[in-house]
């Protein structure tokens, strides 16, 4: 090639880059104003923290389930509510999980379903000396209101109870049937509540037009040079396999060792497992979100992700860099538990570890396994499926619920950007895929990365100001999308 065409080849290189950045453009998010929605914050904080004081603790196992606790917060709601409790069914499933029905007056339009969940994680003992307000104590101090359960799941419970008694006290009357479900024990898993509920629309025939759960949040400053805070809509949520490796051995004396002990075998696996991370990859909904905040970056950041077809291999790898990225771009590995050896004279005859992996959608558990055995290449270690769920599909952007929720955030929140994106964790609504094709995982709070680690962990609490944005979210996306 001569230094001429190598030289017209970086030109054309250069300006279908330039055009390509100088084509992103800012989406137009012009709204219409919402009405005012005028919400008393003080009682609402006040059944809001009332609620944080039923200690509706995530059953290990089904059996123990603490029933004063969720039945005492069954009939606060009752009395609390009275409202939603004149207009709405409701049905109580298994016992603790709440399903109510708002029919709609127009039976061709699909019905809609807004999910939040009753139990919440324990509050470590250990750490209950950092608490500031005690994990139970649902006080509200210095404008907010404390407590496990604050975020976790009962802003969403209550604000949306809240939601619809206004909106009921209003003389509203929805157009499609709005259900509300409330699962009680979505942090073991869901399959006694969520799943069952799921079950019980689905043996009705029901399909929804949409269903709006928790998983994801506004973050603010996550992405790098996006200064502007994003409202992150999973559209997606990772799936979910945990896997058993074994090594046995013979065991024997201690004074006669072989080169390799069980432990010693399991070891090596493992130390290969986490030397080989599985590969990281970009696609859907992570694309879709680097092209939905593209337009808020500095130039030269524009620059490489609006130029993907050539920048992806950068991209993915500064992004599989860091954990908290690199759960979005690749199939994550985590040695979780290790058992073997009984006595230090003694060789273990057997030696085991759990792995846990969190599935990237395009990943398969069966794709996973195989990639761990290729990895681990010693028949020597068995490997058994303990526990699996495959991804969920990725929910279309191109629909009028996805719309109607975009609409409702800039309503709400007019400063922020909304991109769809993918949840790490799981949620409830993963036992609805089949019910809808349109899932979407966001809870209307605005949380800073030290708020995001309130979550499950110490002083867990919300402010008064953002729960009272959290009500309004869900009257406005109720009058967008269902009335
Ligand atoms: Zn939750």
């Amino acid at each position: 090639m001569t230094l001429g065409i190598i030289v017209a080849v970086i030109a054309v290189v250069l300006a279908v880059l330039l055009i390509n950045a100088l084509r992103v453009t800012t989406p137009h998010t012009d709204v219409a104003e919402a009405p005012a929605i005028v919400v008393d914050q003080t009682s609402a904080a006040r059944r809001l923290a009332e609620a944080v004081r039923f200690k509706t603790v995530s059953p290990a196992l089904p059996g123990q389930i603490d029933a004063t606790a969720f039945l005492g917060l069954q009939n606060f709601l009752r009395s609390s509510f009275p409202q939603v409790h004149r207009a709405l069914n409701l049905e109580v499933v298994n016992d603790y999980s709440l399903l109510y029905s708002w029919p709609g007056t127009e039976r061709a339009r699909k019905p809609i379903l807004l999910m939040a969940h009753l139990d919440v994680v324990p509050a470590e003992p250990a750490a209950e000396r950092d608490w500031i307000e005690p994990p139970f104590s649902g006080r509200i101090s210095d404008g907010h209101i404390w407590g496990r359960g604050s975020i976790d799941d009962k802003c969403a419970v209550l604000g949306i109870l809240e939601a619809v008694e206004h909106l009921v006290r209003a003389g509203v009357r929805p157009t499609r049937t709005v259900y509300l479900a409330f699962g009680h024990d979505e942090e073991s898993r869901g399959h006694d509540g969520a799943e069952r509920i799921a079950a019980l629309l689905k043996s009705r025939g029901i399909t929804l037009d949409y269903v709006l759960d928790e998983g994801m949040v506004i973050g603010e400053r996550l992405l790098p040079g996006v200064s502007a805070p994003v409202a992150l809509v999973g559209t997606a949520e990772k799936g979910w396999l945990t896997l058993e490796l074994s090594a046995g051995d013979t065991g024997g004396h201690a004074s006669m060792p072989p080169p390799h002990t069980a432990i010693g075998l399991l070891a090596s696996a493992i130390h290969r497992l986490e030397a080989h991370p599985m590969p990281a990859t970009l696609k859907p909904p992570v694309t879709d979100l680097l092209v939905a905040v593209t337009h808020a970056m500095p130039f030269l950041q524009r620059l490489v992700f609006a130029n993907l077809w050539l920048f992806a291999p950068l991209v993915t790898r500064r992004l599989g860099a860091t954990p908290a990225s690199s759960a979005i771009v690749r199939t994550t590995t985590a040695v979780t538990v290790t058992q073997g050896g009984t006595r230090d004279n003694v060789l273990p005859k057997v030696a085991t570890a759990l792995v846990n992996f969190r599935i990237l959608p395009g990943d398969t558990a069966a794709s996973v396994v195989d990639w761990v055995r290729a990895v681990i290449g010693d028949p020597r270690i068995t490997i058994t499926l303990v526990k699996q769920e495959d991804p969920s599909p990725v929910s279309t952007t191109e629909s009028p619920s996805f719309h109607a929720l975009a609409t409702t955030i800039h309503q709400v929140f007019p400063d922020v950007l909304v991109a769809p994106a993918l949840a790490v964790v799981r949620t409830d609504s993963s036992h609805f895929v089949g019910l809808s094709d349109a899932i979407y995982r966001f809870r209307p709070l605005r949380l800073s990365a030290e708020g995001l680690t309130r979550i499950h962990g110490v002083n867990e609490r919300v402010a008064v100001d953002a729960y009272t944005r959290v009500i309004e979210f869900y009257v406005q996306l109720l009058r967008n999308s269902a009335l």
